[in-house]
This record gives C-alpha cells, sequence and structure tokens, in this order.
C-alpha cells in the first residue's frame, strides 16, 4: 500500500511529543502546516518524569504565545508503556552509566523505542481519524540509533500502513537537520518567542538536572544530550548572527 500523499492544510497529524527540543520544533512545524494537531507523549519508565512535566509546559507556553496555532492544538495522549520500558531497560529507563558499549550503540540506546512508538502512534491516530503521524528522528547529529534512520521509518511507514489496511504516513523533517539548523527551523516557524520557549521550556538532558538554566537551557552540562544541545545553539547563533538570537 502506498503512503498517503494528501498533505491538505485541514487534514490533520499526530506529533510524537516527547517534550524535548526536537519535537517541540516538530510540534510547530506540524502546527505550521496541518489543520488539526494532536500530541503523544509514552510513559516508558523514563528515570526523570521532568520530562513528561516539559510537555506540559510546551503545549501551554505555545497557546500562549501563538493564538494561530492554538486554535488548531487539540488533545494531548499519554500512553502507560511501562511493560515495554521493563523489557527494554537500557541507562534512559534504569540506574545506568551513559557510555558506549562494544557493539557501537550508546547505553541509552532503548531497543526497539521507536517502533513500539511509532506502533501505538499509529494506531491511536487511526482511531482518531489522523492520517499523518509526525516525529523528531534525525540522522544527522546522532546515528547511533538505528531506529532513527529514515530507513527504519520507511519500512515503518510500510509495515504500518499494510498492517492497518489504510494509508499511515510518517514525517521526520529533523531527519537531516543538524542541530544548528533546528534552532534555526524554529526560529524560522515562530521567530524569538518559539525560540525562547523551546530554550527554557523545553528537556533533553539525560540525567534530568532542571536546577540550573545556562544560555542553551536546562541540564547538567555533561551527558551527550547537553552536549548536543549546546553545541547546536551556540552554532546557530553564531550563523544566525547575535542579533536573531535571543
Ligand atoms: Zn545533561
Amino acid at each position: 500500500m502506498k503512503p498517503a500523499t494528501n498533505s491538505s492544510p485541514d487534514s490533520g497529524a499526530l506529533v510524537l511529543f516527547s517534550g524535548g527540543q526536537d519535537s517541540a520544533t516538530c510540534l510547530a512545524w506540524a502546527l505550521e502546516r496541518y489543520g488539526h494537531v494532536e500530541t503523544v507523549g509514552f510513559g516508558y519508565g523514563q528515570r526523570h518524569a521532568v520530562e513528561m512535566q516539559a510537555r506540559d509546559s510546551v503545549r501551554a507556553a505555545i497557546v500562549a504565545a501563538f493564538p494561530d496555532w492554538a486554535a488548531k492544538l487539540g488533545e494531548d495522549h499519554v500512553v502507560d508503556l511501562s511493560g515495554y520500558g521493563a523489557v527494554a531497560e537500557s541507562a534512559l529507563t534504569a540506574e545506568r552509566a551513559i557510555e558506549w558499549t562494544a557493539d557501537g550503540l550508546p547505553t541509552t540506546f532503548v531497543p526497539g523505542r521507536n517502533l513500539v512508538f511509532l506502533t501505538v502512534a499509529a494506531a491511536l491516530a487511526r482511531r482518531r481519524g489522523l492520517p499523518v503521524l509526525i516525529g523528531g528522528m534525525c540522522e544527522t547529529d546522532y546515528s547511533g540509533y538505528p531506529d532513527c534512520r529514515r530507513e527504519t521509518i520507511d519500512a515503518m511507514q510500510t509495515a504500518l500502513s499494510l498492517g492497518l489496511g489504510a494509508p499511515v504516513r510518517i514525517e521526520t523533517p529533523l531527519m537531516r537537520l543538524s542541530k544548528a539548523q533546528t534552532w534555526a527551523l524554529a526560529h524560522d516557524l515562530g521567530g524569538g518567542a518559539l525560540v525562547e520557549i523551546i530554550l527554557e521550556k523545553t528537556h533533553t538532558c539525560y540525567r534530568g538536572e532542571r536546577e540550573t538554566l545556562h544560555d542553551w537551557g536546562y541540564g547538567c552540562g555533561a551527558c551527550p544530550a547537553c552536549e548536543l544541545r549546546a553545541r547546536g545553539l551556540r552554532e546557530w547563533r553564531v550563523q544566525a548572527g547575535a542579533k536573531a538570537a535571543p
């Protein structure tokens, strides 16, 4: 079965929304393009409930700052996948050190995570009448995760379309972007106000640190996610010039 090709502005989309920088940018991207946008988040025994709280604050801040987008933003869904989390135990879901393993994957890799998320999201989207799934998977900066590659997403799109008996399209607007380009995209979509929201409200730190607000947001500053986020923002600010940056 061929993927859906209808991207009329009236059609709806479901954004896989974790409360991090990438999925928040995807949410804005979706709100700019689609007439109705819903969000889904997954609880799978993450160590950090802080990520789930960030989801609510990002949504609320977007509603407050962007009335046009607020009119299109629909329900938020939270799905409990703690049973899966128990099976797929890794540094994100258990107290293990964040490092690289012998097979070349970071210990933060949760086996099959995006496959499970996309399957559950597709079932939800089908029930909600939303033909498009949108996710922040990215293979540019951080190719350690095989389930973030477009090749995997294409295969999932085919499998889900066949298995659900209806066309499913999975859009990954950040797939080829660097972190600096993701900040630039956020600025294109919502200007300094959106950059500010993503900077202050989203959460990406693997350690769940939210005590200190750095000029790149909250985080420990030392884990791979913080390093990537800080470096990306620094690069974007250099590229954009001091004027565009907040
Ligand atoms: Zn960190």
